[in-house]
């Protein structure tokens, strides 16, 4: 479903505006620093400045789209990204349906919102009920892979690109791949006939898609494979309503000497099991669970992460949080798939 909200201003708040902030999501994934980082670009085809705020560093494998010096990270540089936002005459929203999934950065926004000159506000997204009100743009649209394919879509329509990719920057193309790429799960899943020829039109612009594949899918460490390999042999569960899930704990991260990124992908790999159709991954952080789920059909863990997990996503992607030790994790999840599953 398509919502829109005075799209066709978009190009004239980006011409009027000076200073222009781009917000990434929490736990940034290839999607989201894709499109970041493809607005970036265009942004400066048009001889602006944006900056990008991103509430914690990315995973290394994501960092060979971003240009040097031009994301601030929230938990790094508090008083800086602060300052950024309150200056801004823009701030644009992307890959998520709200202002809060900036993450902690979002109260310095509510607060520049309520101020006197708040900045104008717009949300570029695909995931399901988007929030609206405080928002002079919004274009959100479920039926695409990602965010980056629907960015795709708004940038061709704007003056000056008119519907010709050869008007993109190459390096706003490459980081749109790479979203598409990754939010797709290497397009294994969420395609539509638009990303086909998405993904075409940004091939024949010039994007070397394999290098990317290369970037993002064969660049693991060692370390990474063998915990892969714990967790599939010591840790996975498989129930019998068709769910297969593992918890990574702090004290077998430290043991395999974790780093951000090394669990990516993970909560697929229950979904390659022959009648698993829902997956989940619950990982110890310090004061709560990072929860990540993800399907097959028609099984949607957007409602399932809504109702059990504090979250939401996705029909077949989303994710979430408890607050309960790791160690009642499973107790808890077990029962409220039985519960999901009877309904
Ligand atoms: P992941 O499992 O990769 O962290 O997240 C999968 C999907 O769920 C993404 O589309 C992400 O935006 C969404 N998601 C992850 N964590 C949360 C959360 O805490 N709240 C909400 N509303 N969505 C989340
Ligand atoms: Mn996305």
């Amino acid at each position: 479903m398509r919502t829109t909200i005075a799209e066709g201003s978009l190009h004239d708040l980006i011409r009027q505006s000076g200073k222009i902030v781009i917000f990434g999501h929490e736990n940034p994934d290839g999607d989201s620093i894709g499109c970041a980082v493809g607005m970036y670009h265009y942004l400066r085809s048009l001889g602006k400045h944006p900056g990008i705020v991103i509430n914690s560093r990315l995973a290394d494998y994501l960092t060979f789209i971003i240009p040097e010096g031009v994301v601030s990270y929230y938990n790094e540089e508090p008083g800086v990204c602060e300052a950024v936002v309150a200056a801004a005459d823009l701030l644009v929203f992307l890959d998520m349906n709200a202002r809060s999934r900036a993450g902690d950065i979002s109260k310095a926004v509510e607060a520049a919102a309520k101020g006197g000159n708040p900045p104008s506000m717009v949300l570029i997204d695909h995931h399901l009920n988007p929030q609206t009100e405080g928002f002079d743009v919004v274009i959100s649209d479920t039926e695409v892979s990602s965010a980056c394919e629907l960015l795709y879509q708004v940038l061709l329509a704007q003056p000056g690109v008119d519907g010709n990719v050869a008007n993109l920057p190459l390096e706003c193309a490459r980081a749109i791949m790479t979203g598409i790429l990754t939010d797709t799960n290497n397009f294994a899943n969420s395609l539509f006939p638009s990303t086909y020829l998405a993904v075409s039109q940004l091939q024949a612009r010039g994007v070397d898609r394999d290098a990317i594949y290369d970037e993002v899918f064969r660049s693991y460490s060692e370390r990474r494979m063998r915990l892969m390999g714990f967790m599939l042999q010591d840790n996975m569960r498989c129930l019998k309503q068709g769910v297969g899930y593992f918890t990574l704990s702090l004290d077998d991260k430290q043991k395999f000497g974790f780093v951000r990124g090394d669990s990516e992908g993970f909560v697929n790999l229950p979904l390659s099991i022959k009648d698993i159709r829902m997956s989940a991954l619950f990982t110890e952080e310090v004061g709560f669970v990072k929860v990540s789920l993800r399907s097959k059909g028609d099984v949607d863990v957007n409602d399932f992460s809504h109702r059990y997990c504090n979250g939401g996503g996705h029909k077949n992607a989303s994710g979430g949080r408890l607050y309960m030790p790791l160690a009642e994790v499973p107790a808890y999840f077990e029962r409220k798939v039985e519960e999901f599953f009877t309904k």
